[in-house]
């Protein structure tokens, strides 16, 4: 099993963060909690084996964790087989005696329905819940407040890395929940990833998920437009490339993942936009981001203008494109 990286300070998360409006339900699910021992925590069960869900199913299995995996999908379940799972048929077999729940969904509604009518009734009171899906701020505050009327601990934890990270274990999860319960999430988030990172009470995961694809989205599209303006005024891709990676306007979108083929690292540029992060994704990150701003009144005009692009974008043929290839409504 996976050490905990101890590079965070803890301390700083207190139990009273803003998002974290169940105070008393928290110490009943912590205190369970504490009587898990991380020898306990080997038995896992893993909901929601698609793209993503695989390899980080994988990831544990190969980490040593005991992995029971359900999916809709019997594709899915007999390739999590294949890499060392046991699979069952039905979601509750799945969650029975586990001590760690996993899941990776598609969206929302997938999550409330999976642990509010299937999982939460079914685990006993020390069993550990982590949701990875990417899903709307209020849904994970709903579900894990159903969880901890239970005497059930649970944390949102999105993740940033496609399903190249998510393969290599090389992940950067962004964890809501309580103090405790993060701790003892950390070991098995560790073995599928390379970055744990405690962002606060419940649904600050998703906060901080959403805020971060909001921006990418943005910087994305800024990069793509100045790529083409630097080009229609005569300039090299590849010179500007190299002045701008290396002065103020430097973006991740430009020197990680630049959305010009043959100029910066490989990226899915030189593929013709296949595999990457989908634009469809993308335009559903952007979606969560603009119910999250509406549900606080923030006043995010950049966000909703990338929500327009990638909107006409998906509906103009290239959901299954890298979000990159938005370059491509520019020229
Ligand atoms: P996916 O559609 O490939 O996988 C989802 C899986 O969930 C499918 O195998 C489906 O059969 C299963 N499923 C749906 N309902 C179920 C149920 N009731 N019970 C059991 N299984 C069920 O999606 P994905 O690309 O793996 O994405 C999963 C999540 O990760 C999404 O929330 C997505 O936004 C997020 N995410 C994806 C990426 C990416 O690059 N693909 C990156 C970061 C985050």
């Amino acid at each position: 099993m996976a050490g905990s990286s101890g590079s965070f300070d803890l301390g700083r998360h207190k139990p009273d963060h803003a998002h974290d409006s169940s105070q008393g339900t928290n110490e009943i699910a912590s205190s369970a909690l504490q009587n898990t021992g991380a020898t306990e925590m080997t038995f896992i069960a893993f909901i929601g084996l698609g793209n993503m869900g695989s390899g980080m199913a994988k990831n544990l299995v190969q980490k040593g964790f005991q992995v029971t995996a359900y999916d809709l999908s019997e594709q899915a379940l007999r390739k999590a087989r294949g890499f060392g799972c046991r699979t069952t048929s039905s979601i509750e077999e799945a969650v029975k005696g586990a001590k760690v729940v996993v899941s990776m969904l598609p969206a929302g509604e997938h999550v409330d329905d999976v642990y509010i009518n299937h999982i939460i009734g079914t685990v006993t009171k020390d069993t550990l819940l982590i949701d990875c899906s990417t899903i709307d701020v209020a849904t994970a505050q709903k579900v894990a407040g159903v969880a901890e009327n239970h005497g059930l601990a649970m944390v949102d934890a999105p993740v940033s890395g496609g399903t190249a990270a998510a393969q290599g274990g090389t992940l950067t999860f962004m964890v809501g929940g309580h103090h405790t319960a993060f701790d003892h999430a950390k070991p098995v988030l560790n073995a599928m990833g390379k970055k744990v990172v405690h962002a606060g009470g419940h649904g600050a995961g998703q906060a901080a998920k959403i805020c971060n694809n909001m921006l990418l989205a943005a910087s994305m599209i800024a990069t793509c437009e100045s790529f083409q303006l630097a080009q229609k005024l005569g300039l090299d891709p590849q010179v500007f490339f190299d002045i701008a990676s290396n002065a103020s306007g430097q973006t991740w979108s430009m020197t990680t993942y630049c959305p010009v083929k043959g100029v910066g690292p490989v990226s899915p540029a030189d593929r013709d936009f296949s595999g990457g992060f989908a634009s469809a994704l993308m335009l559903k990150d952007l979606g969560l981001a603009m119910a999250g701003a509406a549900s606080v009144n923030a006043t995010v005009p950049m966000g909703k203008k990338a929500l327009e692009w990638y909107q006409a974008h998906c509906k103009e043929g290239n959901s299954g494109l890298d979000f990159s290839s938005i370059i491509n409504r520019l020229q």
